[in-house]
């Protein structure tokens, strides 16, 4: 796992690189389904600045991909339905645009890499037709200059023979190679954000480093933000500058990607950090956080962890739902988390969470002691 990146040389959180990309503002979603509506996103709050990589985590589920359609508008509705906030890019709001105006922005300015690259592809159409396609439909551009350019695409993504490839149907491709092919449609035209949805979870492990690899070249190189949503904090933090942390539908931690691994704060990110296997501590069994994630058709009006949480303090856990905020003691801090042990109870909780598996208590870098 490489290390990640420290603040200095990402882009921070809206701050350097001016205006968020993207922002998305207490976005709520939910599903009418047969037993019930199903409250799949209770007020996500996320930004993406520009050149910036947010790494967005959490269990299956937790409303990753759902956030990801929605900016894609691609939810299917019925039984999706928006029912609150808001979706800024670039300063538009693209819940008040039409279907045809977003179409024109899906698949030139905002694309996306789907987790299984074969449900990407249509099996009738050749790698070239299909490669070209994102040109043709945005571009005025002749089929030959989108040829050529198919060409320079699939060999920027490192697969060999290109022109030969043109002609070739998905079938007769291998799983990392569609991927390629597919990360090559998403990059064709330039887009200023690439949403990439567990773009690595259907390859084999030692395909999915060399598509982390050719990720991180492209972003740099095409100079893009990036959506990452994954379920596996070992891969977002090689390539993610700040990551949200998603669970039931909510984020709950929002913070440099650094700053995850190092004053992790929520328990829900804590426990997410502890399981991961480390090659320096043996043990037979790999960390779990014990207990199921709540059902989302009526949930529970306070934290949605309190019932798999190590460090529920109480009545105000089942009762409150606790916001999305910076502790007090973070001052001008972006390191956001919404858990009760950080808020105005916290005189009666201790002062920092425990560190998980130890005695110590925890204090992010610059915080006095209470
Ligand atoms: Fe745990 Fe309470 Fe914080 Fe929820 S609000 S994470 S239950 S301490």
């Amino acid at each position: 796992m490489s290390e990640p990146r420290t603040t200095t040389e990402s882009t921070r959180h809206g701050t350097t690189a001016g205006e968020p990309l993207l922002e998305i503002d207490d976005l709520q979603v939910h599903f009418h389904t047969e037993e019930g509506t199903v409250e799949a996103l209770d007020g996500v709050s996320l930004s993406i600045g520009r050149d910036e990589v947010l790494g967005v985590i959490g269990e299956s589920g937790c409303g990753k991909s759902v956030t990801a359609l929605s900016t894609m508008g691609l939810l299917q509705s019925p039984p999706a339905d928006v029912v609150g906030g808001s979706i800024r890019y670039d300063g538009q709001e693209l819940l008040d645009l039409s279907d045809k105006e977003r179409n024109e922005i899906r698949g030139d300015d905002i694309t996306m890499i789907y987790q299984d690259p074969m449900s990407s592809l249509n099996p009738v159409l050749s790698i070239g037709h299909q490669v070209k396609e994102p040109l043709l439909a945005h571009r005025d551009i002749s089929d030959e200059e989108a040829h050529e350019r198919a060409v320079e695409m699939l060999d920027a993504v490192g697969l060999a023979d290109a022109e030969r490839l043109m002609d070739e149907y998905p079938d007769a491709l291998s799983g990392g190679m569609r991927q390629r092919v597919v990360i090559a449609m998403a990059l064709i035209t330039e887009p200023k954000l690439l949403i990439a949805d567990e773009p690595t979870t259907a390859l084999d492990v030692t395909i999915q480093a060399q598509i982390m690899d050719l990720l991180t070249d492209l972003r740099e190189e095409f100079e893009m933000s990036v959506l990452f949503i994954s379920h596996d904090l070992a891969v977002i933090s090689e390539i993610a500058d700040r990551v949200g942390v998603m669970y039931a539908g909510t984020v709950v931690e929002d913070c440099e990607m650094r700053t995850l691994f190092e004053a992790p704060l929520h328990p829900y990110t804590r426990k997410l950090a502890e399981s991961i296997p480390s090659l320096e501590t043996r043990s037979d069994r790999l960390p779990t956080i014990e207990g199921t994630v709540p059902e989302l058709i009526n949930p529970p009006s306070g934290c949605r962890f309190a019932s798999r949480c190590p460090q529920y303090i109480g009545d105000v856990c089942d009762t409150v739902e606790p916001p999305l905020e910076t502790p007090p003691e973070l001052g001008t801090s972006d390191h956001e988390v919404a858990c009760h042990l950080y808020d105005n109870q916290r005189e009666e909780n201790p002062p920092w969470p425990i560190e998980a598996g130890s005695d110590e208590t925890v204090r992010p870098e610059g915080v006095d002691d209470a």
